[in-house]
C-alpha cells in the first residue's frame, strides 16, 4: 500500500486524533497522544535506518528496502533512480570499453595526459613503441619518459600544427612522428606514428643524391677545366667548333652550379653541416653580397638600398646564412628588369629579427607561392633558361632558415614585385655590449 504526501498527512492526523480519543476513553488523552507520537517516531526511525543502511552499502544489492505508505513511495522512487543510474553507467562503461578496444587495436600509439603532461591513459601500441609500463607509469610526467629536449619544447610550445619527429626512447631503431591535439580541459591527446620505413627511404634518397653529386663533381671539374682552356684559346679552333665549345662551357658551368647546390642541400638536410654558433655581422655580410649582386646586375643598372643598422648581429652559421641571403638577393636581380630597384632591410621587434629583400621585378602569381621552396619548382619554367638558375635556391633558403628555427614569408603578385622576408626568433639576436662587442 503506497501513499502520497497528502494521504500520509491525513493518516497521521487521523491516528493522532484516534489515539487521543482512545486516551480520553481511559481518562488519559495526553498519554494516548504521546503514545501515538512515540510509535510514529520509532517507525520513522526504523525507515531512516533502512535508508541509511542502503545508501551506505549501495553495492550489497540493487534492491531498495521495502516499506509501506509514504516511505514505500520514497523507496520505490529511489530504487527507480538507482536502476536508471546503473543502466546509464553500464552504457557509458560499454562506450568507454569500445573506444579503448578500438584505440588498442590501432597501430599508432595513443596517449592522454593532463595539461602538465601527467599520463592518464595509453594504448597497447604506445607501450610497444615508447616502452611505457601500465603498472608503474600512470601519473608520471611524460617528459620524464620521453626525455628528448625537442619533445619537451614541442609539448610546452602549444603550437601543434606541425608534427615532431624523433627516435623512440625505448627502441632507438624506431623513428616516430608525434602529433599532439588539445582537448577537454587543456588536456593533451598524443599520437605516435611509426614512420621508420619512410624515414629510411628518405635517408636513402638523401644519401643517393649526395653521393651521386659528389661522384659527378670530379669528372665535371675536369671537363669544365678543359672547356675553359678551349674557350680561352677559341681563336685556334676551327670556326664551326667555336659555338659548340662555348655552349658546352656554359652548360658545364651550369651543371657545376647545380651540383654545388645539390651537395649543399643534402648537407643541410642530413644535418651534416651543423649550425655553428657564429655571431654574424649582418650589415657587413649584406654589403658584401650586394657588391656581388651589382656585378651580376651588370648592364641592367639596378639600384640598391640597404637599410641595416650598424649593430645588427645574429647567432647562426655564417656560411649557411650567406648562401640563403645571396640566393634571395641574386634572385631579386635575376627577376627584376633593367633599372629596377632592390631594397634590403633589417628590422627587429619583440618577435625577433626580420630580413626583407624587396624588388620591383616581375612578381609571382600567388598560386605558385606555397610551392616555391620545393626543389626545382619554378613559377615560370620558360624563363629559367634565361636566368640560368638551378631551381634549388629557395629550397636552400628554406633549409637554412629551418636550421635557424626561422621561417620564410613571401609576398608577391604578378607585375607588383616581390618581397622575401626571413623571420628569426628573438633568441637568435646577438646583443651588442660596449665592452665586449657582440655577444
Ligand atoms: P631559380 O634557380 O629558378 O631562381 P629558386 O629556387 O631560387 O630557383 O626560385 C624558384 C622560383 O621562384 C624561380 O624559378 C622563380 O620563378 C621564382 N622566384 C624566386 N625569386 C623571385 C623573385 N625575386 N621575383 C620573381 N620570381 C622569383
Amino acid at each position: 500500500m503506497r501513499h502520497n504526501w497528502t494521504q500520509h498527512l491525513r493518516l497521521i492526523v487521523f491516528l493522532l486524533i484516534a489515539s487521543t480519543g482512545l486516551g480520553l476513553y481511559f481518562g488519559q488523552p495526553f498519554a494516548g497522544l504521546m503514545a501515538a507520537l512515540a510509535a510514529y517516531l520509532v517507525w520513522t526511525l526504523v525507515q531512516i535506518r533502512k535508508l541509511h543502511h542502503w545508501l551506505a552499502h549501495p553495492d550489497t544489492g540493487d534492491e531498495a528496502p521495502e516499506s509501506i505508505g509514504l516511505w514505500g513511495n520514497i523507496f520505490d522512487n529511489l530504487h527507480r533512480l538507482h536502476r536508471d543510474h546503473l543502466r546509464t553507467r553500464d552504457r557509458l562503461q560499454a562506450s568507454v570499453n569500445r573506444v579503448q578496444e578500438s584505440t588498442n587495436a590501432m597501430r599508432d600509439g595513443v596517449i592522454m595526459t593532463d595539461a602538465q603532461g601527467r599520463m592518464e591513459w595509453w594504448n597497447g601500441s604506445a607501450e610497444h613503441l615508447l616502452g611505457f609500463r601500465r603498472q608503474t607509469d600512470r601519473g608520471q610526467y611524460i617528459h620524464n619518459l620521453i626525455r628528448h629536449p625537442s619533445f619537451k619544447a614541442y609539448f610546452g610550445a602549444r603550437d601543434y600544427r606541425e608534427p615532431l619527429e624523433l627516435n623512440s626512447p625505448a627502441k632507438p631503431h624506431i623513428h616516430l612522428q608525434i602529433q599532439i591535439s588539445l582537448f577537454g580541459d587543456d588536456d593533451r591527446l598524443i599520437v605516435a606514428k611509426d614512420v621508420t620505413r619512410l624515414f629510411q627511404l628518405e635517408l636513402m634518397r638523401r644519401d643517393f643524391v649526395g653521393n651521386v653529386s659528389h661522384e659527378m663533381r670530379t669528372p665535371l671539374t675536369v671537363i669544365s677545366g678543359y672547356l675553359e682552356t678551349m674557350v680561352d684559346n677559341a681563336d685556334d679552333l676551327p670556326p664551326k667548333w667555336r659555338r659548340a665549345i662555348n655552349t658546352m662551357a656554359q652548360q658545364s658551368s651550369r651543371m657545376e652550379a647545380l651540383i654545388t647546390d645539390l651537395i649543399l642541400l643534402s648537407k643541410l638536410e642530413t644535418g651534416e653541416q651543423l649550425v655553428n654558433a657564429d655571431v654574424v655581422d649582418i650589415q657587413a655580410m649584406i654589403n658584401h653580397i650586394c657588391t656581388d649582386a651589382k656585378a651580376l646586375s651588370g648592364d641592367k643598372h639596378h639600384t640598391f638600398s640597404v637599410e641595416i643598422g650598424e649593430r645588427s648581429y645574429l647567432k647562426g652559421d655564417e656560411g649557411q646564412l650567406r648562401s640563403a641571403f645571396s640566393n634571395l638577393i641574386f634572385n631579386a636581380v635575376k627577376y627584376t628588369p633593367a633599372e629596377g630597384h632592390i631594397t634590403v632591410t633589417w628590422t627587429t621587434d619583440r618577435r625577433g629579427a626580420h630580413l626583407s629583400v624587396k624588388d620591383t621585378g616581375i612578381g609571382i602569381d600567388p598560386v605558385h607561392i606555397p610551392r616555391l621552396t620545393e626543389r626545382f619548382y619554378r613559377a615560370d619554367p620558360s624563363r629559367h633558361q634565361q636566368t640560368g638558375g638551378t631551381g634549388l635556391g629557395l629550397a636552400i633558403v628554406k633549409h637554412v632558415l629551418l636550421n635557424h628555427d626561422s621561417n620564410l614569408e613571401i609576398k608577391s603578385g604578378p607585375g607588383q614585385g616581390s618581397e622575401f622576408i626571413c623571420h628569426f626568433p628573438r633568441e637568435r639576436i646577438a646583443e651588442y655590449l660596449e665592452e665586449t662587442g657582440p655577444a
